[in-house]
C-alpha cells in the first residue's frame, strides 16, 4: 500500500455508547490529532432547545430554532487540570448537562432536524479543513468526510452499549437504571437508523469493528494498526 506522508482524516461511526469516543480519543493523543466528539454538538443544541423551552415532549418548535441556530455557539475548550476536551455552549461549560438523561432521551429527536444537521455538518467540516483530525459520530465517514482517508464503523450488542453507559454514569455520580438506558440505547439506535437526513449507516469503505468481547486496550491497539495500515508505521 503506499504511504501517506501527511495528516489524514479518520472518520469512527457507529451506534450509540459503543465506545467510539474511548478510541477516538486515545487514538487522537497517541498521533496527536484532534479529536472532535460531533455527538456533543448535536448534545449542545438539545441542551439549548430545553434551556429555551424549544422542545414541548418530543416536538420540538422548528421555526424558533432555525431562527436562533445563528445564536448557538459550540466550542471544545481543553480544561488545564484533565486536559480532556469540555463543550462549552454559548460560554458556559456543559460538559456534564449534555450527558445526562435528560439530554439523551431528546437528542436524536433534534438530531433528525435537516437544518440542525447542515449547520452542525458545516461546522465539522470546517474543523476538519487542515485535517489531522480523528471525529466520531453516525455519518462522519458517509456524509461529512465522505474521502476520509479511514473509517470505522464500531458496533457492540446493546445490552454491552448499556452496561458501559451505566458504569460510565454512576463513575461520574449520576443515578441510572440498567432497564432505562438499555432502552434508550435501543431507541436511539432505532431513531438514528431510521431518520431521512444522513442516517445511521456504514459507509461502503468501512472497517467494521464489533467491540462487544475486546477491552479497551485491544480495541485502542486494534485502531492503532488501522491507522498504520493506512499511513505505514511510525
Ligand atoms: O455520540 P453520542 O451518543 O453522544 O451522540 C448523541 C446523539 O447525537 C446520537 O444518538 C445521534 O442522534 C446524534 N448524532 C448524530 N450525528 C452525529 C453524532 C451524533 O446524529 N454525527
Amino acid at each position: 500500500m503506499e504511504e501517506i506522508s501527511e495528516k489524514i482524516v479518520i472518520a469512527i461511526d457507529g451506534f450509540s455508547s459503543c465506545g467510539k469516543s474511548t478510541m477516538a480519543k486515545e487514538l487522537a493523543a497517541g498521533i496527536g490529532y484532534i479529536y472532535v466528539d460531533s455527538g456533543a454538538m448535536y448534545r449542545a443544541v438539545t441542551l439549548y432547545c430545553m434551556q429555551q423551552g424549544l422542545l414541548d415532549g418530543d416536538i420540538v418548535d422548528e421555526q424558533a430554532l432555525s431562527a436562533r441556530m445563528k445564536d448557538i455557539d459550540i466550542t471544545f475548550v481543553r480544561d488545564a487540570n484533565s486536559g480532556q476536551l469540555q463543550t462549552w455552549l454559548n460560554g458556559s461549560d456543559v460538559e456534564t448537562d449534555i450527558r445526562n438523561m435528560a439530554v439523551s432521551s431528546k437528542v436524536s429527536v433534534v438530531s433528525s432536524l435537516p437544518f440542525v444537521r447542515q449547520a452542525m455538518v458545516a461546522c465539522q467540516r470546517k474543523i476538519g479543513e487542515k485535517k489531522g483530525i480523528v471525529m466520531d459520530g453516525r455519518d462522519i465517514g458517509t456524509t461529512v468526510f465522505p474521502n476520509a482517508e479511514l473509517k470505522i464503523f464500531v458496533t457492540a450488542s446493546p445490552e454491552t452499549r448499556a452496561k458501559r453507559r451505566v458504569n460510565e454514569m454512576l463513575a461520574k455520580g449520576q443515578k441510572v437504571s440498567f432497564e432505562e438506558v438499555l432502552e434508550n440505547v435501543k431507541k436511539r439506535d432505532r431513531m438514528d437508523q431510521e431518520r431521512a437526513e444522513s442516517p445511521l449507516r456504514m459507509a461502503e469503505d468501512a472497517i467494521l469493528l464489533d467491540n462487544s468481547d475486546m477491552t479497551i486496550e485491544q480495541q485502542n491497539r486494534w485502531l492503532l494498526e488501522q491507522y498504520e495500515r493506512v499511513v505505514g508505521p511510525r
